[in-house]
């Protein structure tokens, strides 16, 4: 898109000056409007803006850059002046968005995304970008997304494991005869060829506390729960569980107090042949209903909504999952967070 040159700028500023009280607030609506369709441009704008006034260098954070031209999309160039480091860079670099082009259509794209639309309807929706760029889009704003993960939760915490089968969804190898695992392809994302817990499930750590704060991990294996918590309870809290000794471990580690919640294990069967007698619901009363809750919906997203996602992009789909949990999420808010 070209800009305006700097003469007509001008002309328009003193335009602006010279107008009316109703005019300035047509010229107000006018002007968010535009920005509002051009979210990325203008975020670009302000982020070259700091960057121009800041000079920090993203390699080495000293902040002793100056100006080095432009490159071929017009945009900013700094170079470092540390003698050991003297790197280049520019205002996208060591963001999920570097060497990303086309920026006058991330806003577009962000709105479909954020609109769950697929891959395929967003490139047959006509924004001109072709699916392997949509896909590397998506990946970038997810990836960015994913960074989000709650620091330290404290009050009443609520943790369990979830799993997911391991998945290698659209790897070359399938169909070039090199599979990436020693196992037949699983079309239309069958379930786990093993029946219980075996190498097939990829166990997700997912720790919640009632101040809104979500913690996930993926892990390497269920003996990890106790590392991956290190660190993340603050003292005082009340940790509830399944009780799994490693949940109770994390607990007093942190100095937090640990309650093992007791899920009744009841069948369908067992209820129609001795109705549960019903307890009213006692308020504030501990278990694990909202992390089964949250387990529910990130199934839905993973093995529902996107019928299952290759492993290596699960922590991705986690993160959006979890940025899908703020309040006022918007396409903005990704942006900003890429951007970050
Ligand atoms: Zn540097």
């Amino acid at each position: 898109m070209s800009s305006l040159e700097s003469r007509r700028l001008n002309h328009l500023e003193s335009t602006i000056r010279a107008a009316s009280g109703e005019q300035l607030i047509t010229i107000e609506r006018l002007v968010a409007e535009v920005a509002s369709m051009r979210v990325a441009e203008v975020a670009l704008a302000r982020r070259t803006e700091v960057a121009c006034v800041k000079r920090r260098c993203p390699h080495c954070e000293a902040e002793s850059a100056h100006l080095h031209g432009k490159d071929k999309n017009g945009r900013q160039r700094f170079r470092c002046r540390i003698s050991e480091c003297r790197r280049t860079f520019n205002i996208l670099t060591g963001t999920p968005m570097a060497r990303a082009r086309m920026p006058d259509r991330w806003g577009q794209y962000l709105s479909y995304m954020t609109d769950h639309c697929s891959v395929r309807k967003i490139v047959e929706a006509g924004i001109g970008v072709n699916h392997t760029t949509v896909w590397r889009w998506r990946h970038r704003f997810l990836k960015a997304a994913a960074q989000d993960n709650t620091a330290i939760l404290s009050g009443v915490i609520e943790a369990d494991e979830t799993f997911f089968v391991r998945s290698c969804k659209g790897h070359r190898g399938w169909v070039k005869g090199r599979p990436p695992e020693p196992r037949a392809a699983r079309p239309r994302a069958w379930g786990a060829t093993k029946r219980g817990l075996s190498d097939e499930q990829v166990p997700v750590l997912t720790a919640l506390d009632n101040a809104g704060g979500v913690y996930e991990a993926i892990l390497p294996s269920l003996a990890a729960i106790e590392t991956t918590l290190d660190g993340r309870i603050a003292p005082g809290s009340v940790v509830c569980s399944d009780g799994t000794a490693a949940y109770v471990k994390a607990a007093v580690k942190a100095g937090a107090e640990h309650r093992r919640v007791v899920v009744p294990t009841t069948t369908p069967v067992t209820v129609k042949v001795a109705p549960l007698p019903t307890k009213r619901r006692q308020k504030g009363r501990l278990g694990l209903g909202r992390v089964n809750a949250h387990h529910g919906q990130i199934k839905a997203l993973v093995n529902g909504r996107c019928r299952g996602v290759a492993t290596r992009y699960l922590g991705n789909y986690l993160g959006w999952h979890r940025a899908m949990l703020h309040e006022g999420f918007t396409g903005k808010a990704l942006l900003d967070r890429a951007l970050a």
